[in-house]
């Protein structure tokens, strides 16, 4: 299957793709991820990247084409993928639209995860990540446990994202409205589109979207 996953920051967009990609056996693919692990590394793109990230921009969209590009020529997605934070403008919108005609297949759904803004705040600024395995939690609804094994060794250290600050989820949700939500337009009127309530508890949404597809 190849899917994407549309929604505002904060509508759970990770933890339903980490979840639907498992469940489908396809990879999980996240420009943000990606990005994060690039800046981490300090490769040329991380460094490009960062500032754009910290200020809750979107990094260049000839930067974030040719890192998908890349990881959809890899084999494990040549029978399906999961894009998680991609794509996040028309011209990516576009980009992509051609990639898929190269590999010959087509898009089988793009699942918009429908959340109301006044409680992407609540979500975000509680938020917490490991950064090294990128395990997520909350620290009212699921906080983080105290000692939890991290798969890259040692124990995770739960911190915030720098781009979970408020001044920072203000500007991610102006820069979503007004460059990313027309591409739920975009992807309706291509017949694509399916919505899913993104309010509930991770299992009610992740059955919700199941049921969709
Ligand atoms: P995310 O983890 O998906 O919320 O992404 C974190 C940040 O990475 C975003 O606020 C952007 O700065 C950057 N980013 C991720 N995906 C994209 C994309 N498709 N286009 C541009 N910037 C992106």
């Amino acid at each position: 299957m190849r899917l994407i996953l549309l929604g505002p920051p904060g509508s759970g967009k990770g933890t339903q793709s980490a979840l639907l990609a498992e469940r489908l056996g396809v990879p999980h693919i996240s420009t943000g991820d990606m990005l994060r692990a690039a800046v981490a590394a300090g490769t040329e793109l991380g460094i490009k990247a960062a500032a754009h990230m910290d200020a809750g921009e979107l990094v260049p969209d000839d930067l974030v084409v040719l890192i998908v590009r890349e990881r959809l020529s890899q084999l494990d997605a040549s029978n399906g993928f999961l894009l998680d934070g991609f794509p996040r403008t028309d011209v990516q919108a576009e980009k992509l639209g051609g990639m898929i005609e190269e590999i010959e297949s087509g898009l089988d759904a793009v699942v918009l995860i429908d959340v109301p803004e006044e409680d992407i705040l609540r979500r975000l600024s509680g938020r917490r990540v490991c950064l090294a395995c990128g395990a997520v939690y909350h620290i009212d609804s699921n906080p983080p446990p105290e000692h939890r094994r991290c798969p890259e060794g040692g124990e995770c250290s739960f911190v915030q994202r720098h781009d979970d600050t408020e001044a920072v989820i203000m500007e991610r949700l102006r820069v979503y409205r007004e460059q990313t939500s027309p591409l739920i337009n975009y992807y309706k009127s291509r017949g694509l589109l399916v919505s899913v309530d993104g309010v509930g508890s991770v299992r009610e949404v992740f059955d919700r979207i199941v049921r969709t597809l």
